[in-house]
Parts: structure tokens; C-alpha cells; sequence
């Protein structure tokens, strides 16, 4: 074990003042309204589907994004299965994604139907690199049709889905545009990047939609949640539509027009939602802090980097990243620091490695490879 690796936890437990207990990686914050609006859902009996605070968080995260229109969901993961939809993917459609991201990602590229394509990260965001992307797409597939064509599968690539890792955005501006150069939709997966920047503008809302998640670890919580973001306002439209049964309002009668799904917001959850909104800018200015404070005393070291916003972002730092100079050293501080009741995690296995997706296509995934070795998360929640 490295001596280091002991300056490293006592430098996180003077962080967060906790002496000997357990601290985790990254635990909610609920220091506002929370309470008040739960109450005020739970004395106005409106707890469910319907209520204010639905369309308010709606509002207040539109607002926030600047995105034109915000649709509440259940989770992540069904606002991004919803939004796979609206981007038009089928059933035996090919999605671009990258393989350093949460199992969610690729599994709503599954329950469309659609196969998995995983394309490398870059180094510098640990995002999806948009060289590794066009260099894909010029040697694998043919424009037939207005349509991109896989040649060796013969199936159509239907969706881009870049995801902003731990918060730092990734070059969103050059995926969209090659994508737009193959006529491809842009999926913006944004389920860690809430309060995330990339040349001044929000993450998220660069593609045709993009997603969030609210889920318990995330920079605001709602206990489970997600958000659907779109400057389209038909799909906007559509977006509620799919996510309520597919209803046909009407003063008595249940005409539904489509197979939708019930993949609605609670009014509670949506209430909790509105309370850790009035705190996002607190949270990322902790955040920050507590980011700026880590930098400064891992320029110390040498075997081990913490990882700063990419070029040209604003990062949430949702999840602070050190990467390790190997495997070895890297494996070692995740057994000494979970040992010593510091949570640490390494990135996650990498999606091609999953039995259900082993069998998909990739490109060269070095830098992934390279990254899911060395990465090890912090303890970041708001102090
Ligand atoms: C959290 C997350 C999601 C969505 O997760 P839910 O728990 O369903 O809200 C999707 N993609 C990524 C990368 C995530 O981290």
C-alpha cells in the first residue's frame, strides 16, 4: 500500500469533517422547500399524475436549460427510451453510443429494439470523440436513400447518443455536426450533466432532445425521475402524449390513439424536484468549491491526476474523477479507501463487456479501455 493513499483519505475526511463514520459518494441535499411542497401535494390530495408541481418543475428546468420545452418522466431511463422513439429509431435500427456510460444508456437503445453501436472516448472529456465517430461512419457505412446504411449489417444507424460523463460535457458541438453531415439525430444523453455548460450553452439541449435524470445520486434529486428536453414543439407534444397512456382528452370517455406508456412524473416527486431546483446554483457552487479544493491538492502528486472540466465547459462536477497511472495502483486505492469507510467506485464496466451487449459493434474502444482501468470516483456530494 502507498503512503499516499493515506493522505489521500485524510484529506477526505477533513473535506467533509468526518473523522472516522462512512461517507459516501454522493448523498442528497435537501436544506430548502422540500418538505413544504410535499406537504402541500400530500394536504392537496393531488400526489399522483396530475398537479402544479408537474408543470412547474417542467417549467423551471426549461427555463434553466433554455430549452424551449421540458417533458417530466418517471426516470432517466424512460425519458431517454421515450426520446429514442421521437428520434424515429426502430426496431433493427443501429444507435451510436459510447461504451464508458451507465447501463441505462444502452438499455434504452435496447427496449426500442435497436442494436448498440459503441464508439471510443476521448481522453481529455471522457465523452464520445467525435473523430473516433466520423472516422466510423466514413469506413462503415453508405448513404443509400437519404438513409446512413451499416455495410456489414445492412442495418440503419438512427440515432447519435453522446453522453457528458460525470458531468463534463463532451464536444457536443462537432457530434451534432457530423451527425447532421450523415443526416443522423442527436440524443443527448444529460442524465449526469445537469448544470453542465459546453460553449455557454446548456447541456442536453444541443441534439434533437436530450435527457435528465433526477435519480437519488444525482446533482438534484426527486427520488426518481427524469426529464425529456426539445426545441421541437411536436415532439414536445408527443413526448406528453407517449408518457400518459397516450389519452385523448376528453371530458369522460378513455380513447387512447397508441400503445403509450405510464411513464409519468408523481406530483410529489415533481414537488421535490421544484424545492432542489431553488438550490441548483448553491449545489454547483459547492460543488465547485469542493472541485477547486481537490485540484489544488492532487497537483501534489504524481502517479495520480484529478481530472478538470474539458476546454470550452462549464462542468457540473458531479462526481469528482482521479485517474490512476494503472490498474494495479488504481485497484489498491479502491480496496484501501473502501476499507477505511470511504466510498470510491471505478468507472463502470465497460458496455461491450456486458454479456447482453458483448456481441455488438464497436470501433476501437482504446481510450475506454485505457480510462475503465485508471478511474476512480470521489466522494462529491454538496458539503
Ligand atoms: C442516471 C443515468 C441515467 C438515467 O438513470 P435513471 O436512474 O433511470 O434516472 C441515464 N444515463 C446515465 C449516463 C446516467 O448516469
Amino acid at each position: 500500500m502507498s503512503k499516499y493513499f493515506e493522505n489521500i483519505i485524510s484529506f477526505i475526511r477533513s473535506i467533509y469533517n468526518v473523522e472516522k463514520d462512512f461517507i459516501p459518494l454522493h448523498e442528497p441535499r435537501f436544506r430548502g422547500n422540500e418538505k413544504k411542497y410535499l406537504n402541500d401535494c400530500i394536504d392537496s390530495t393531488f400526489v399522483s399524475s396530475v398537479g402544479k408541481y408537474v408543470d412547474l418543475f417542467e417549467k423551471n428546468i426549461a427555463e434553466y436549460t433554455k430549452a424551449k420545452y421540458a417533458v417530466a418522466a418517471v426516470n432517466g431511463t424512460a425519458a431517454l427510451h421515450i426520446a429514442l422513439l421521437l428520434a424515429g429509431v426502430e426496431t433493427d435500427d443501429e444507435v451510436i453510443t459510447q461504451p464508458l456510460t451507465f447501463v441505462a444508456t444502452t438499455n434504452a437503445i435496447s427496449y426500442t429494439g435497436a442494436k448498440p453501436v459503441f464508439i471510443d472516448v476521448e481522453k481529455s472529456t471522457l465523452g464520445m470523440s467525435p473523430v473516433a465517430l466520423e472516422e466510423w461512419l466514413k469506413q462503415n457505412t453508405i448513404i443509400k436513400e437519404g438513409k446512413t446504411i451499416n455495410k456489414k449489417t445492412s442495418r440503419r444507424i438512427a440515432a447519435i447518443v453522446p453522453m457528458h460523463t460525470f458531468g463534463h460535457p463532451c464536444r457536443i458541438d462537432e457530434i451534432v455536426e457530423i451527425a447532421d453531415k450523415y443526416g443522423i439525430p442527436v440524443v443527448e444523453d444529460a442524465a449526469e450533466s445537469l448544470g453542465s455548460r459546453y460553449k455557454g450553452k446548456h447541456t442536453g439541449t444541443f441534439g434533437k432532445l436530450g435527457i435528465l435524470s433526477f435519480n437519488g445520486n444525482k446533482i438534484i434529486t426527486t427520488g426518481g425521475g427524469g426529464m425529456i428536453v426539445t426545441d421541437d414543439e411536436k415532439l414536445a407534444k408527443l413526448a406528453k402524449h407517449i408518457t400518459t397512456t397516450a389519452k385523448k382528452p376528453h371530458p369522460y370517455e378513455y380513447y387512447h390513439d397508441m400503445t403509450g406508456y405510464n411513464y409519468r412524473l408523481t406530483n410529489l416527486a415533481a414537488a421535490l424536484g421544484v424545492a432542489q431546483m431553488e438550490q441548483l446554483d448553491n449545489f454547483l457552487e459547492s460543488k465547485r468549491k469542493l472541485a477547486e479544493e481537490y485540484k489544488s491538492f492532487f497537483s501534489n502528486f504524481d502517479d495520480v491526476e484529478f481530472f478538470t472540466e474539458p476546454e470550452n465547459s462549464i462542468s457540473n462536477y458531479w462526481l469528482n474523477v482521479l485517474i490512476f497511472k494503472d490498474k494495479k495502483a488504481r485497484d489498491e486505492f479502491l480496496e484501501y479507501s473502501n476499507a477505511n469507510t470511504i466510498m470510491t467506485r471505478p468507472a463502470w464496466v465497460l458496455m461491450n463487456k456486458l454479456p447482453m451487449y458483448k456481441d455488438c459493434e464497436t470501433g476501437s474502444l482504446g481510450n475506454a479501455e485505457w480510462l475503465a482501468d485508471r478511474i476512480v470516483n470521489i466522494p462529491s456530494s454538496v458539503i
